[in-house]
């Protein structure tokens, strides 16, 4: 009898997929994108002029939705809308703390109380929502006897339609808040956080004489990597099923050493499967714009054009959803998590981010006109500041189970949070620094043309791909999100800490300024101290090397080297004092947030422990015992023929071995697992990362090398080999 992992590869080599789904001769560019999106140009044909108006001013310009009868107006239109492509019911989208959607929904249907039925969606139900959701995460902040949980329409970022085979639903994207009017979700403040950056932001761009600028945006383009591997082997491997990765498995014979994979031709299926992915994303207005193959064998990056961070991370949750659902017409599953596979490359999220005006400026490019050069530098040197001073908030941001796995392994930038800034950037600094800049001429700068400035390079020129946090032309790329993550969080911590900065800078030259010293000198007082008291988190070399974790340490950088050790910074009186002051964060909504990350790193490694008990014993273990019989039956029968044996005796020998240490160490974990791991959610955490992780580590060890010994045909998992390379 074939074993289900036969079977799997069994199916892969025989299944014909139908791969010309989409035909984009007729499905031209133009007409797919935004196809399904409530836009702003669909907002203009079909709303009344002034309420048209003012949802466009809540959008561009943060000005608060007051008058009831504009939200009656737009629950109207919508509807129409929505019905005339096909929706039967609206839901209110949220992004509560586990980092993924939520979604319940709700028919137009309204009976008449005389048999019969309309259809109805009024202002009310587009402002508001109940879904309840108590089941939710909410780190205490919400028992499950009070206080509903609401969710709050979100204008700025507009309604679409997902289609689904039976019908369509008109998604509109919310915030979900408690009773009290707390964050219960990750939207919330991220928008609190673009709000702080923007009012700081404009006190700068004011004192360089910009009057016209209404609000400031961050904008993030979020780059996204991904596995695809056949459907196949997602169902006789319990570990990716349920875990997102694989738990076991012995290193293959051929990884990613080769470097044949990145940017390398994309395979057909997996190319049919993108284009689609595309088509689906381009209807829903998310623009994405590249696609390649990745490092490691099997994976792959999708990345859009940048956009505010608050769409930004609405596309980026719909393109990890789409990217899922997609793979699945393909027989393809999507592997989002951060290490699917032991040994070779895991995914990331960079993410590219920048500030620009409602007028289009984009505040972190060098530009070409000596004015612009000063402001940016200013810009420039507050994001310098911001992360010397919060090295550990960017640094929990990121922290997770599965980003522990990555983060400093030579595939991604280490805990070590630094800055790259490039030789050209890096000598302007220097000069800054000093005081005395001095005119540059050579070819690839440009002319600054005011005296007190130094010349100024129109490009950062070379990258440094081992920096966690990169200056790359105009805009600045942190590199150590994990690619399963809502980008929210760490976009609210980039733009607190660097709204901090700005806050300070601005403080310090209105002073100066109303004072009457000119602003250009006012700033040449100021930047060079900022450099001083920031440089050491400035590093331009390689930051996978050993030197640098030496280095690291002498000048003082923080180096959290897992999500334990992350995890307490975000109750630190300065983390509180930095987020209430911004009106980001309230300190229960960070106690909430400490607690639930706790937890969710606890249930995760919890999870993934008792899978690899129930796969070691249900699976490799039988497979192991069946063949040491079979070896022990061959021994016994050569003997008996009167022949030399010892060397299959050897082979038994280590075999056995190996099963009694495999045995042992799952004896091992799994009295570990019965102990209670109890106390707070933190000390839990910490707990399992003590004594459970290391014995999961050595339960694999055992359970990989009975990979290598036990016969081919008995082994009951599909191998790396197969699943990183079977398509
Ligand atoms: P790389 O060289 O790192 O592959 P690109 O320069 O092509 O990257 O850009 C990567 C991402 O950066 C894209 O998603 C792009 O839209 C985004 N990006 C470009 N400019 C900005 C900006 N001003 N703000 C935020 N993201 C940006
Ligand atoms: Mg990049």
């Amino acid at each position: 009898m074939a074993t289900l992992r036969q079977n799997a590869i069994q199916a892969i080599a025989t299944t014909e997929y139908e791969l010309n789904r989409i035909d984009f001769r007729t499905a031209h560019l133009g007409e797919l994108f935004g196809k399904l999106v409530f836009s702003e140009e669909v907002q203009k044909a079909r709303l009344p002029k002034p309420v048209f108006k003012a949802l466009q001013k809540t959008i561009k310009q943060g000005a608060q939705l007051t008058d009831p009868a504009i939200a009656e107006a737009v629950a109207s239109a919508m509807k129409d809308w929505a019905i005339e492509h096909g929706a039967t019911h609206f839901t209110h989208w949220f992004q509560p703390m586990t980092g993924l959607t939520a979604e319940k929904h709700d028919s137009f249907l309204s009976p008449t109380g005389t048999g019969g039925a309309i259809a109805e969606f009024s202002g009310k139900e587009l402002i508001k929502g109940e879904p309840d959701a108590s089941s939710f995460p909410s780190g205490g902040i919400r028992a499950t006897f009070e206080a509903r949980g609401y969710t709050g329409w979100d204008p700025t970022s507009p309604a679409y339609i997902r289609e689904s085979p039976n019908g369509a639903t008109l998604v509109i994207p919310t915030v979900f808040v408690s009773w009290t009017g707390e964050a219960l979700d990750k939207k919330t403040p991220l928008l609190r956080s673009m709000e702080a950056l923007s009012n700081q932001a404009l006190r700068i761009l004011r004192l360089f004489g910009n009057t016209e600028a209404k609000k400031v945006f961050t904008t993030v383009g979020p780059e996204q990597e991904y596995f695809l591997i056949d459907k196949n082997f997602l169902y006789t491997r319990p570990d990716l099923l349920n875990c997102g990765r694989t738990l076991f498995g012995a290193k293959p014979p051929k990884g990613q050493e080769l470097e044949d994979q990145y940017f390398g031709t994309i395979p057909e299926r997996v190319l049919a499967c993108m284009a689609e992915c595309e088509a689906e994303l381009f209807k829903l207005g998310v623009p994405v714009k590249t696609r390649h193959n990745e490092v490691a064998p099997s994976q792959y990056e999708i990345a859009p054009v940048f956009e505010d961070s608050n769409l930004a991370t609405d596309h980026n949750q719909l393109c990890m959803d789409v990217l899922r659902q997609v793979a699945d017409r393909y027989g393809l599953v999507c592997l989002l998590h951060e290490k699917p596979f032991a040994g070779i490359n895991g995914s990331g999220k960079h993410n590219n981010w920048s500030m620009a005006t409602d007028t289009g400026e984009n505040l972190l490019n060098p530009g070409d006109t000596p004015h612009d050069n000063a402001q940016f530098l200013v810009f420039c040197v507050a994001v310098i500041r911001a992360v010397a001073r919060y090295p550990e908030l960017l640094r929990v941001s990121v922290a997770s189970a599965g980003n522990d796995h990555r983060l400093g392994a030579n595939e991604a930038p280490p805990a070590i949070i630094s800055i790259f800034l490039g030789d050209q950037l890096q000598d302007i600094m220097d000069q800054l620094e000093r005081g005395k800049p001095e005119k540059t001429l050579a070819g690839g700068y440009m002319e600054v043309g005011v005296s007190v400035l130094p010349p100024l390079p129109r490009d950062a020129g070379d990258r440094n791909r081992t920096s966690p946090f990169a200056f790359t032309g105009n805009k600045f790329e942190f590199r150590a999100v994990g690619s399963s993550f809502s980008i929210a969080g760490p976009n609210t911590v980039l733009n607190t800490i660097v709204a901090e900065s700005l806050d300070y800078i601005a403080t310090h030259l209105e002073k100066a300024t109303a004072s009457g010293t000119p602003l250009n000198k006012a700033i040449q007082d100021l930047l060079p101290g900022i450099l001083k008291e920031s440089k050491k988190v400035i590093f331009n070399g390689d930051g996978y090397s050993e030197e640098w974790h030496k280095e690291a340490e002498r000048r003082g950088l923080p180096n959290l080297k897992n999500t334990v050790d992350a995890i307490p910074v975000i109750i630190r009186k300065d983390t509180i004092e930095l987020f209430t002051k911004y009106k980001v964060y309230s300190e229960r909504e960070l106690v909430a947030r400490y607690n639930i990350f706790a937890e969710k790193y606890a249930k995760e490694v919890t999870i993934e422990a008792n899978m690899m008990v129930h796969m070691a014993r249900t699976m490799i273990l039988p497979a192991a015992l069946r063949y040491q019989g079979e070896v022990a039956t061959a021994v016994n029968a050569t003997k008996a023929a009167g022949v030399d044996a010892s060397a299959q005796m050897e082979h038994l020998k280590e075999l056995t071995r190996t099963i009694t240490e495999f045995q042992a160490a799952l004896a091992e974990l799994d009295q570990e697992l019965h102990h209670t791991h109890g106390g707070d959610p933190y000390s839990h955490a910490k707990s399992v990362r003590d004594n459970i992780l290391p014995k999961m580590n050595k339960l694999r060890t055992y359970g990989d090398k009975l990979e290598t010994l036990v016969a081919d045909d008995l082994w009951p998992l599909p191998t790396y080999r197969e699943m990183l390379f079977m398509k």
